[in-house]
C-alpha cells in the first residue's frame, strides 16, 4: 500500500470471528492501547496503520455470501469489493462499489462508495441494509433501519471510528450485463467540459468519471500521448443494452482517440485490478464542484500539463440516485453537488514527495477543493479540520453524539 513514514504497530491481530474481534477490542482497551482497523488497506491517510498500538487486521474475515432470493449480499468485515462483485456476478446481480476491486468493502461503505452504478443505485452506503458491529466495549450488536438506528445512520457515511464492522448486508440489483469501459480524447477543454455535462444530463443508468490526467504508458493509448495530458473517462451503462448507444452518443460525438467501451459482464469492469500503489507516495485533495465550464476545464488540463509526474484531476459525476437521498438521512451530507472533484499526484521517489504535495495543494486551491465540504474517503489529511469538512454542521454534531452513546473506536475518519 501507500508508503510514508514508518508506522510500527505493537500488536497485529488477525481474528476470524466477531467473537475474536470482541476479544481483541477488550484486550486493547484493558491494556490501554490505541487500536485501528484494517480491511482493504486503501486509506489515503494510512489510517489503518498506527505506531505502537493494535492493528485489527480483518483480512482473514473475507467471506461473501450471496442470497439470490433475498437480493442481499453478506460480506465479512475484511472482504474486498472485487471478490463480492465476482460472487454476485455469477447470479447476474451487483452492488455498486468503487472502480477498484482490491478496495475493502467496509472502509469504502463506511465513508460512502462512489462508482460504476452510483447514479442508478446510489452510493454503496445507500445499499447497506444491515450490519454486525463490535462496539468499543466489545459488545456485538446488530444494526439496521429498525435496530440501533442511530448507529446505522452513523455507519452510512460517518467513516471509521464508530465500532468494528464485522458483517455488512448489502442490497443487490439485477445487473445481467453492462456496456462500459474507457474512452479517451486529446486534451481539448470543450471535450472535458462537454463530456462531464453529458454524463450529468444522461439517464441514471449512466455513471462515469472523467479524468484530466498525464497519460500513462498504457498499450491502449497511442504512443504519442504517453506522458502528455489526456482526457480519459471510465463509463458504465447499466440500463437496457439497446439504449446504450443513445446514452453514449454525446460522448462519442467528440471523436475519442480510444474507445474501449463494450458490452460485458459487470465484474469485467474490474478487470485489470486497479493501480499497484505499493511503495507509492500519494497526495490527494478533494471537494465538490459544478460541471467545469471551458475556462475551468482549460485550467485543469494546464495544471496536469505542468505536473512533473503522474497527476490527475478526477471528476466523478454525481446526481441521479445519489441526489435523491436527503442530506440528513445518512452521515454522508453532500447529496446536492454536481461533481466530486479530486486532484491527486503520485511518485515512487521519496525525494519527489514534496513537489507532488505542492502540485496537489496548488491545484486544489485553484479548483476550489482545498476547503469546503469533502468526501471522507478521498481526504488527504486526517487533522480535525480535514474531518470537519467531511461531516459539517448538523451531520458532525449527530456523529459526535452517536460516538458518545456507542463509544468511539479506531482512528476516526
Ligand atoms: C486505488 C484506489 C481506488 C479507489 N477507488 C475508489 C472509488 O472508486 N470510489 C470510492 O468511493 N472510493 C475509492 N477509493 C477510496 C476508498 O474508498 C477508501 O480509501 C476506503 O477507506 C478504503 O477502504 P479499505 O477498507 O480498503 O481501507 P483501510 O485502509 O483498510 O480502511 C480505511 C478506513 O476504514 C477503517 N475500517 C476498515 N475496515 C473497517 C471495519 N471493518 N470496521 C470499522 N472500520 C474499518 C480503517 O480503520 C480506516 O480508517 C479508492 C482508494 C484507492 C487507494
Amino acid at each position: 500500500m501507500f508508503a510514508g513514514e514508518a508506522r510500527v504497530p505493537a500488536v497485529l491481530a488477525r481474528p476470524r470471528t466477531a467473537a475474536e474481534v470482541s476479544g481483541v477490542v477488550r484486550a486493547a482497551r484493558d491494556a490501554g492501547l490505541p487500536l485501528t482497523v484494517r480491511s482493504g488497506g486503501h486509506s489515503y491517510t494510512r489510517a489503518s496503520l498506527l505506531d505502537g498500538g493494535v492493528v485489527l487486521d480483518l483480512r482473514l474475515m473475507d467471506g461473501v455470501r450471496i442470497d439470490q432470493e433475498a437480493r442481499t449480499g453478506h460480506a465479512e468485515g475484511g472482504a474486498s469489493a472485487g471478490a463480492y462483485t465476482a460472487a454476485a456476478g455469477e447470479h447476474g446481480l451487483a452492488t455498486g462499489f468503487g472502480d477498484t476491486g482490491t478496495v475493502g468493502i467496509a472502509g469504502l461503505t463506511l465513508g460512502g462508495g462512489i462508482g460504476f452504478l452510483s447514479r442508478r443505485d446510489g452510493l454503496t452506503l445507500d445499499n447497506l441494509v444491515g450490519a454486525e458491529v463490535v462496539l468499543a466495549d466489545g459488545e456485538i450488536v446488530e444494526t439496521g433501519p429498525d435496530q440501533e438506528p442511530d448507529l446505522f445512520w452513523a455507519l452510512r457515511g460517518g467513516g471509521a471510528g464508530t465500532g468494528v464492522v464485522t458483517r455488512l448486508d448489502l442490497r443487490l440489483t439485477e445487473t445481467p450485463g453492462v456496456v462500459g469501459g474507457i474512452l479517451a480524447w486529446r486534451p481539448e477543454p470543450e471535450v472535458l467540459s462537454d463530456v462531464v455535462a453529458a454524463i450529468a444530463a444522461a439517464p441514471d443508468e449512466l455513471s462515469g468519471m472523467v479524468n484530466a490526467m498525464v497519460a500513462p504508458p498504457a498499450p491502449f493509448l497511442p504512443g504519442e500521448l504517453h506522458g502528455k495530458p489526456v482526457i480519459m473517462a471510465l463509463v458504465c451503462w447499466s440500463g437496457a443494452p439497446e439504449a446504450a448507444d443513445d446514452a453514449l452518443a454525446p460522448l462519442r460525438a467528440h471523436a475519442p482517440v480510444v474507445d474501449l467501451v463494450a458490452a460485458k459482464t459487470y465484474p469485467a469492469m474490474f478487470e485489470g485490478g486497479g493501480p499497484d500503489v505499493a511503495g507509492v507516495r500519494a497526495a490527494i485533495a478533494t471537494g465538490f464542484t459544478d460541471v467545469p465550464d471551458r475556462e475551468a476545464a482549460a485550467a485543469m488540463i494546464d495544471a496536469v500539463g505542468a505536473a512533473s509526474g503522474p497527476a490527475v484531476v478526477n471528476l466523478r459525476v454525481m446526481g441521479g440516485a445519489i441526489g435523491r437521498v436527503g442530506a440528513d438521512e445518512t452521515a454522508f451530507a453532500h447529496r446536492g453537488h454536481a461533481v466530486m472533484t479530486s486532484v491527486a499526484g503520485m511518485t515512487p521517489d521519496p525525494e519527489q514527495e514534496a513537489a507532488v504535495r505542492a502540485w496537489v495543494s496548488d491545484a486544489a486551491s485553484r479548483f476550489g477543493v482545498d476547503d469546503g465540504p469533502a468526501y471522507v474517503n478521498f481526504l488527504g489529511g486526517d487533522a480535525p479540520e480535514d474531518l470537519a469538512r467531511a461531516h459539517p454542521g448538523a451531520t458532525g454534531e449527530r456523529l459526535r453524539a452517536v460516538r458518545a452513546k456507542y463509544g468511539a473506536i479506531g482512528a476516526p475518519a
